[in-house]
Order: structure tokens, then sequence, then C-alpha cells
């Protein structure tokens, strides 16, 4: 797998205009992505485009790296392209002649605006506005940033010729990844996640016959290629994690190969790194299992959003969300603050914490729905009316220095003391350091957020332990230690985009048995009775990370308010081609046909009652038993999660383990069962 096989792209390397890559060797590599399942192909087929580009047309790779995971620039910058479904509408009306009407029936046809496009165009003949250019890679992407810079009065119209101009040019398959492109909705295979990794194995190999670039051996041997290309990609997943951004990391790459990225593309002041993120237990039974042996800290878990602060020596105050967003506007009041903490011989700093809603006056903490009633933009320091706090929980960054991998015992005896309390508006965490040995306390602190008005408690490890403990038996007969954490070694370290057992969470609802899971609704069938106005049952699925896939899990009928059942059939409604239609998306699995298929836009948070082996749903097949996949009994809307794309709904592995974890503590063998 790891030789370079041009042979997918030879019949398109030639004759490119000016030597210019074009649109469709991206489609082609598009489309061999398309038309497979497996991890290993999907990388494959990235690493010979990669490898095409950066011998026949490096200047290229930037652009179709980022057309590749369907973005123009990193999360913190403006990316919005702003092309809805009447400038996409008018565009093809236009460009394939196509009646408006022949257009809506396209649509609830297909539901994706990429397939309707490519059917409008292959049934009439194009409309000769002009002489068709072949589209180059590059200019598809500048033109997308044209699109995106396009603002102001009189923008649809300008947006939309500029989507027409594309439109003429764009030929067979081209018309339905570049149409998915512009909606921003690419849906190709796992891609976005394995772009690093095709880069790292792309670079490697191509280094072989680069002298610029410093590069080890590649051995002839199996074990010895991997390790080297594992190495690669480790490289490049950490400088990622560190400093997001293709812009910075493609250019360092083309000047000196995998290893210059160690030195040359770090973090830095004002870019956001990815977070750290914690996994979750069943309850603080489970945590102190997990735990023993250790010395941790459990903290408060603040209800609120996350916020990654940047400031830099002259006071410049730069905030992020979980997400990467730059939200420095919405925080105005955090903005004066910041410089404001700086204790003595403090210049610059990136801090993480919690922004809480509070009652200023008392510290009372408020909900999230409170700190949700605050303005996202351009919010005015002396208009505000939801006042907030930080909460400050990790230091990542110091003076010039990054602390990631320093334990965090050391990070947060700085962030005590390199830093000044300002009651009610900056402070720390509420936290406990303890050990598995301190158990009424720990469940006292538990409480005690929960009556704050807290989701639960965060706990991590304080110190790196490199060497595994002894395995420690649970007071519980029914528990097995067979999750027991301490036979592993522990990292205290900050480990960006990371989701590791040294960062735990146990929250309220997952103390009683009401586990829940953040689920992707895929289809629908028309209510019956009362009901007849709406979409009930509403198929679910969870999301299959190794496929790409978003497999069906169960159909879901309760929880639903009437108004949330008609916001619902607004915002899915096939009869005006809104997120809906008649035909399954190619990445969705499953065994029930529902007559009405959504547009996976979605996350909503769903309890259950509990997890069954399932004759009928696939999802989870094969990580439980080779027969059969995972589905929830009694499944239950709570609400609908604006803060997760669908990227981060819960995976099949999630619900696995979860299952796992469920028979574990029933001490049920319904599993072995199965499995033998
Ligand atoms: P959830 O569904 O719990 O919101 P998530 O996937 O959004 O989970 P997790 O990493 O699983 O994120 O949970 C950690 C989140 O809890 C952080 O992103 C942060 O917003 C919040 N939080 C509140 N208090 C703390 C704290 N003391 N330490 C770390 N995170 C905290």
């Amino acid at each position: 797998p790891f030789n370079f096989n041009p042979d997918s792209y030879t019949d398109l390397i030639k004759n490119w205009p000016n030597r210019r890559a074009t649109y469709a060797l991206l489609t082609r590599a598009f489309m061999l992505v398309d038309g497979t399942r497996s991890r290993i192909k999907i990388v494959d087929t990235l690493v010979n485009f990669i490898r095409t580009l950066i011998r026949l047309d490096p200047e290229s790779l930037l652009p179709a790296v980022w057309l590749t995971t369907n973005d123009i620039g990193p999360p913190y910058e403006n990316n919005e392209l702003g092309v809805g479904s009447s400038i996409i509408t008018k565009a093809i009306t236009k460009t394939s002649g196509i009646t408006a009407a022949a257009l809506k029936k396209l649509y609830n046809k297909y539901g994706d605006a990429g397939d309707v496009a490519f059917s409008a165009k292959s049934k009439q003949s194009t409309l000769m506005m002009r002489k068709p250019t072949p589209l180059i890679i590059e200019n598809v992407y500048k033109t997308l940033c044209k699109i995106a810079a396009t603002s102001g009065k009189g923008s649809q119209e300008a947006k939309e010729s500029l989507v027409k101009r594309l439109l003429v040019d764009a030929k067979g398959e081209e018309i339905r990844y570049l149409v998915r492109t512009l909606v921003q909705h690419l849906r190709i295979g796992a891609v976005k996640t394995t772009v690093i990794t095709a880069l790292a194995r792309a670079f490697t190999l191509s280094a072989q016959k680069n002298a610029c670039w410093t590069c080890p051996e590649i051995p002839s041997d199996k074990e010895g290629r991997q390790e080297v290309l594992g190495r690669a990609e480790s490289i490049l997943a950490q400088s990622f994690a560190r400093r997001p951004n293709y812009n910075d990391l493609i250019p360092v790459l083309l000047q000196g190969g995998v290893e210059a990225v160690k030195t040359e593309c770090g973090m830095a002041l004002h870019i956001p790194l990815k977070p750290m993120l914690g996994q979750i237990t069943r309850d603080l039974e489970e945590m102190i299992v997990k735990l023993q042996k250790r010395d941790f800290v459990c903290e408060w878990k603040y209800d609120g959003q996350r916020a990654q602060i940047h400031c830099d020596a002259d006071g410049k105050v730069s905030i992020f969300s979980r997400h990467l967003e730059l939200m420095t506007d919405k925080y105005p009041d955090l903005v004066q603050l910041m410089p404001k903490i700086r204790a003595d011989g403090v210049s610059s700093f990136i801090l993480e914490g919690e922004v809480t809603a509070v009652n200023q006056k008392t510290g009372e903490l408020m909900n999230f729905q409170t700190l949700a009633g605050r303005e996202r933009k351009n919010v005015n320091a002396k208009d505000i009316t939801v006042d907030v706090c930080l909460f400050a929980f990790d230091l990542m960054y110091l003076n010039g220095k990054e602390l990631l991998s320093r334990p965090l015992r050391e990070r947060r005896e700085l962030l005590h003391s390199m830093f000044i309390e300002i009651p009610h508006h900056f402070t720390w965490v509420n936290s406990l350091v303890a050990t598995s040995n301190d158990v009424a306390e720990i469940r006292n602190f538990f409480q005690a957020a929960l009556s704050a008005r807290c989701e639960g408690i965060m706990v991590k490890v304080l110190d790196n332990v490199l060497e595994p403990a002894h395995p420690v038996e649970s007071e519980d007969p029914k528990r097995k230690p067979a999750t027991n954490t301490c036979r592993k070694p522990l990292l205290a370290t900050y480990e960006p985009d990371k989701r590791l057992e040294s960062w735990l969470k146990v929250k309220k609802d997952y103390t009683n048995t009401a586990d829940t899971l953040d689920l992707i609704p895929i289809g629908g069938w028309h209510g019956n009775g009362r009901k007849a106005k709406w979409w009930s049952p509403i198929l679910l699925a969870v999301r299959n990370p190794s496929t790409g896939t978003l497999d069906a899990v169960c159909k879901c009928m309760s929880g639903f308010t009437d108004a949330a059942y008609t916001e619902m059939r607004a915002f899915y409604d096939p009869d005006e081609g809104i997120n809906a239609g008649t035909t399954k998306k190619a990445y969705v699995e499953s065994p029930l046909n529902p007559p009405v298929w959504f547009e996976p836009r979605e996350v909503w948070e769903i309890a259950f009652a509990d997890i069954t082996l399932s004759p009928t749903y696939s999802a989870a097949l094969g990580l439980v038993s080779d027969e059969r996949g995972l589905s929830l009994r009694f499944p239950r809307f709570l609400r609908k999660r604006p803060d997760k794309s669908i990227d981060e709904a819960s995976t099949s592995e999630f619900l696995a383990d979860l299952y796992f974890k469920q028979e574990q503590a029933g001490g049920v063998t319904k599993h072995d069962a199965v499995m033998d």
C-alpha cells in the first residue's frame, strides 16, 4: 500500500494549462475516496494524489488540501461562503437551462445539492454562456475565497455570478463535488481526519527523491517502514494539534519536509491549539477504581463555555472557543480584564478556563441558558446584560515558553501563583487535591458541585506515572477491575486534541443509569393520529469514524414537545427541498427505509433505558458481536446540542464502550453468551 501508484491519475496529468493541476485531478481523488469504505484505501488515494502534486505542481498542494477538507481557512478565521440554496438553485437553473419545477423534482429525488446539479447539467445541454475553460485547483480555491469575502449590498448577486462562472467551466463529476463544496457539505469518507496521515506519508515517501529535505532512509522491511511512517505521522499530528492551520504547515513541509515541522511549526500566541478532552466515567466509584494509587485533582465542572485565552506582552487578547472559533468580540469584559490578572513577572500567557454566567454581587453561578443569552458578536462592554466569571483550570504557555510537557501539578502551581484573583470576574476552578483514599471528601465535593449548578466534576492526574501500578480490586464484587487504569502508564501533560484517561469526567447524568448519547437524526416517518402533521418516529444514527458512515441505531418517538415537532417539520421539509429528500445518502447505513431522509445536520442528546444487541441495526457491528449490531431501548429526546457538529456525535466505539460498561455494572453475561 505504500508504493507510489500514479495509475489512478496518469490520464489526467497531461496537457495541464500552464502546468497547473486541474480540478479534474482533485475530482478523481474525491471519486476514488467516495468509492471505498476502507481507511487504508482512502489514505493511499490521498497519498498518491499529494505525491502527484508534490512532483508536478507543488503550488497547488495548499489549495488542494483546503478543498479536500472543505474549508478555505482555519476555524478561527471567517470561512463562511454564505452560499445558500437560493444562490445554488439560481446558478444551476441559469447554467443548465432546467426549469425551476424540474429542479424541485430533482431536489425531492436526491436531496443532495451536488447530485441535483450533476443530474441537471447532464440532462440539459449546457447553455453556452461562454466557452468553458478547464478548472484549475488554485482558481477554484481563489474563487471560493472571493465568494467568502463578498459581503454587503449586492453580495448575493456577486456570489451568484462567481458560482455561475464555476458551474459553466465544471465538467461531468466536477459539478457534483464543486456544488457540494459550495454548500460546505462535501461528505467524502473520513477525509478530514486522514489528511494529516496522508501528508505525513506522502512527504516521507517523496523525501527520498528530494535532496532539500532531511528524512530518515526508509528501510526495506515492513516493520521498519511502518516505524518511519508512524513517526512522521506523529510529528505532523502533534504539530497540527498545536497549530491547526494548513497555511502554516504546508509551506514548511514543502520547504523542509517533515523534520522541519518539528522546529518550525509549533504553538504560537493568537493561534489556538486544539483542546485536551475528558473521558466519561460512569460514576465516582468507577473514577476512583481507575485512579487508584494516583494523586489527582478534582475540579468543579462548570456549566458554561470553554475559553482559550491568549494575552501577549502588549496586552493584546484573543479568546477562542472549544472549536477554535475566535470569540474575542463576545467577551469585551474579559478582554479588558485579562491584562490585569498578570502578577509581577508575567508578560504573555495562554490559559484555559470555563466562562460561566454569574451574579457578580454574590458570586452565585447561573446556568448555561443564562450564558446563552449573551450576544455573540460585537458586544459592547457598556451594554453587557449577562455577567460572566472566568474559572481558570489550565496554563499552557507562559512568558514565551510552552508548558504542555510539564505535569499538571506544575502547571497548576504556576496558574495559582502567577495570576491574581479578581473575585466574581476571574478566579480558579474550585478544586480538591485527593487520592483514592479520600472517598468521603470526594463525594462531598461532588455533591457541592451539583448543588452549585455545576455539571459534575473533572478529575485530572497530577503527575506523570510511567511505571504501571498493581491492579486493584473494586470493593463492589459486581464490578470487574477490567477498566482499572493503574496497570497503564498515565501522562499528566497537556495533550492537545486527545481524550485521555488522565482527564476523567463524572457527570450528574452518568451517576444513575441514564447515560446519554449524542445522535444524529437521519430520517423520519409520517406521524399517526395527533402527530399526523409531523415526523414521528425519527431515525437516529451514530458516527462510524472508521468508515465515515452514519449508522442507524434506533427509532425515537418520545421526549418531543409539540413545539419541537413543529420546528422539526419546518427544518426537515422535503416539499421545499429543505434539509430532506427521498433518497438516502451514500454515507448513511440503515436497515430501515423511512419515507423521508434527513440531511444529517444536527446532534441531539438522547436518553435511553439500556443498550441491546440488535439483529436489525448494524451500528457497532463487529465491535461487540460479528453478527449483531447495537440498538437503544426506550430512546428519549432530551435536547438539541447546537454546540456540537455532526463530526462530534457519539461514535460506534463509544456506543460499544457503554454497552460493555452496562454489562459489567449489571454483571450480565448477554455479551459473553453472544460471543460464545
Ligand atoms: P460535554 O458533553 O460534557 O460537554 P464535551 O465533549 O463538550 O463534553 P469534554 O471534554 O468531554 O467536552 O468535557 C469537558 C468540558 O467541560 C470542557 O470542554 C469544558 O468546557 C468543561 N469544563 C468545565 N469545567 C472544567 C474543568 N474544571 N476542567 C476542564 N473542563 C471543564
